[in-house]
């Protein structure tokens, strides 16, 4: 391929009717993938804050947050996690707090 196929190639697309098929990678499903991988914040779930209304575990992409057996909001699964921040975005009672991942790096053993 030429340089100026290339580009022609790579220009962005006008309207979504240009944007090329794709596909899903075989077994590339939400329950095999470790999405909490891409996080770079962190949500922090406040159990005392929580009234277990469960907008966010309705609303979060990766069913990442968990509930008991009644119901009841118990955290968060960070293997699943990605931090898109929409559960503390929504939390009526500010019972989720975002923080950068960087503030666990010590923990994690990151250099
Ligand atoms: S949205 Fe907030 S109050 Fe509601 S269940 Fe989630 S953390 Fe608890
Ligand atoms: S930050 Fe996003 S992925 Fe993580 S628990 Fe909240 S809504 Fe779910």
């Amino acid at each position: 391929m030429t340089d100026k196929m290339n580009s022609a190639a790579m220009a962005k697309p006008k309207k979504w009717r240009d944007v090329p098929m794709a596909g899903v990678a075989f077994g590339a499903t939400a329950e095999a993938v470790e999405t909490g991988q891409w996080r770079s914040i962190r949500p922090l779930w406040d159990s005392e804050k929580c009234i277990s209304c469960l907008i966010c575990w309705n609303q979060c992409p990766d069913r990442a947050v968990t509930t008991d057996e009644s119901g009841k909001v118990t955290g968060i699964d960070e293997f699943y996690c990605k931090g898109c921040g929409i559960c503390a975005h929504l939390c009526p009672k500010d019972a989720i707090e975002m923080k950068p991942e960087t503030d666990f790096a010590a923990a994690r053993g990151d250099r």
